[in-house]
């Protein structure tokens, strides 16, 4: 007999082919009717597993099998990994890019990458600076929108760099407040809390400091 270990192992290897098989050549039941006994045996249960298992697997149309193959998905809040969709990827390095324009800008030094470090199995993204890859995870999803990538990767540079650094970082160039990333219009932004709250730059175009008040 399997240990639970060794089933969520197998889960996660179905539910990536099921996954690459709604996204290309078209989804067989076979592994659909598999992930389901394994996911209703972890206690998995829902409507999608329930349905498979009461019906006989050659009564299902092709249809019901995507359906029911994207409701096993859903079911396991199912995260795919970075190598089954490297688009996700390119869109990281694009926002992390941007992000350290203004690194540059407020004239720290040090690269901004990023990375997925050997101590993490949950196949999420992080932010390095200067050796350091503590920051928040990104999950491979966030590189849908370049937008969304840009706020998350801005936020987890924030995050990372604060902590090597030991300063403020990014300051507004009026107010010399703490910035914060944020999507504001579907745009991401750095966002100032002084003076009502405004918008300071769009990310990856933050100005140099200005002298403050002449
Ligand atoms: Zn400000």
């Amino acid at each position: 007999m399997d240990s639970s270990g060794q089933v969520e192992g197998t889960v996660r290897r179905l539910a990536a082919q099921v996954y690459r098989a709604l996204h290309g050549n078209g989804l067989q039941a076979e592994p659909v009717v598999e992930l389901a006994c394994l996911m209703e045996e972890l206690g998995l249960s829902g409507p999608a597993v329930r349905e498979i298992l009461e019906r006989r697997p050659v009564d299902l149309s092709p249809s019901d099998v995507d359906r029911l193959g994207r409701g096993l998905l859903e079911l396991m809040d199912f995260e795919h990994g970075f190598d089954l969709e490297p688009g996700l990827w390119e869109t990281l390095e694009s926002a992390v890019e941007a992000v350290e324009r203004d690194l540059r800008s407020s004239g720290i030094e040090g690269a901004l990458r990023i990375t997925m470090p050997d101590w993490d199995d949950h196949g999420c993204a992080r932010v390095e600076f200067r050796g350091a890859c503590g920051s928040p995870p990104i999950w491979p999803s966030t590189g849908r929108d370049a937008e969304v990538a840009l706020a998350e990767v801005a936020d987890a540079a924030q995050d990372v760099v604060m902590d090597v650094v030991w300063t403020v970082w990014p300051t507004c160039p009026d107010h010399r407040l703490g910035l914060h990333a944020a999507l504001v219009e579907g745009a991401a932004v750095w966002r100032c809390a002084g003076a009502g709250t405004h918008t300071a730059a769009t990310i990856g175009d933050l100005p140099r400091p200005r002298r403050p008040h002449r």
